[in-house]
């Protein structure tokens, strides 16, 4: 595996929904796992912080989708970087992976709540013929847009404080709708109130606890 710890170029900063943005940068060589995550700070600055993976692991540069949260350290310093300014990039990490034990011929469900929809949108464009089951939960109707790039008829949007997606409510109530086979392999994805009340969900519809995969963002 072919690690970075360097700076690269900044290739774009694009908005997306309500407060995100898609950075993309250089990459420099760096082999990775879909569903991996890089840490990122702006040079000159000490802190860095943990960021999915977005792009799939053919495409030619490096791309993740980020929250500007209020008063946010790292967050905010990003969102400001234009093409051309320099990144830091280390990684990658993380174990939230497509490996063939967890996938082959198993009912895949995808949850993830906000930006945590990013190592699916990796998992989808580096395996287009994956078959899965995605809820997304958002709160405003602006931040379906981080939803694209999926297929419609695989999607479950969840729209909690405004009317609008597929369903509205939290992502976790719509879960309790579904019928849920025990052979599913579920993957986790982003604030970690969702993710303890789904895997609680999920146990109890008796899918085994090592068959649940989590990222927890915050
Ligand atoms: C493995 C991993 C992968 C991650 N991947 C992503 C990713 O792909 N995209 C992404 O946007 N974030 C991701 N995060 C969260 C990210 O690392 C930062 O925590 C986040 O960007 C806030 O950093 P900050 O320095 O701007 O805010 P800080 O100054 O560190 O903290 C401000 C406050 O914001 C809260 N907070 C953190 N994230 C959010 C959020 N999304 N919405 C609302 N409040 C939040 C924190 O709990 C804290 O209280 C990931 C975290 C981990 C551990």
């Amino acid at each position: 595996m072919q690690a970075l710890s360097s700076d690269v170029r900044v290739l774009a900063n694009q908005r997306l929904g309500s407060g995100c943005f898609l950075l993309s940068f250089e990459r420099a060589g760096l082999v990775f796992q879909t569903g991996q995550y890089l840490s990122l700070r702006v040079p000159g600055s000490r802190e860095q912080r943990e960021y999915s993976i977005y792009s799939g692991e053919a495409e030619a540069q490096l791309t993740v989708l980020v929250k500007e949260v209020d008063g946010g350290l790292v967050s905010q310093r990003l969102a400001g970087l234009l093409p051309g300014d320099l990144i830091h990039v280390d990684g990658p990490f993380g174990y939230f992976t497509l490996e063939p034990a967890r996938v082959t011929g198993k009912p895949l469900l995808f949850l993830a709540t906000g930006t945590g929809i990013s190592p699916f949108h990796s998992f989808v464009a580096t395996r287009p013929d994956l078959e899965y089951t995605l809820l997304h939960g958002v709160r405003e109707v602006a931040d379906l847009a981080l939803s694209c790039g999926f297929a419609p008829g695989r999607v479950i949007t969840c729209v909690s404080r405004e009317n609008g997606g597929t369903f509205h409510g939290r992502l976790t109530k719509r879960l309790v709708t579904m019928p849920i086979s025990p052979e599913t392999h579920a993957f986790l994805c982003g604030n970690c109130d969702m993710i303890y009340e789904a895997f609680d969900l999920l146990r109890a519809e008796g899918v085994s606890s090592d068959q649940i995969y989590t990222e927890v963002y915050f």
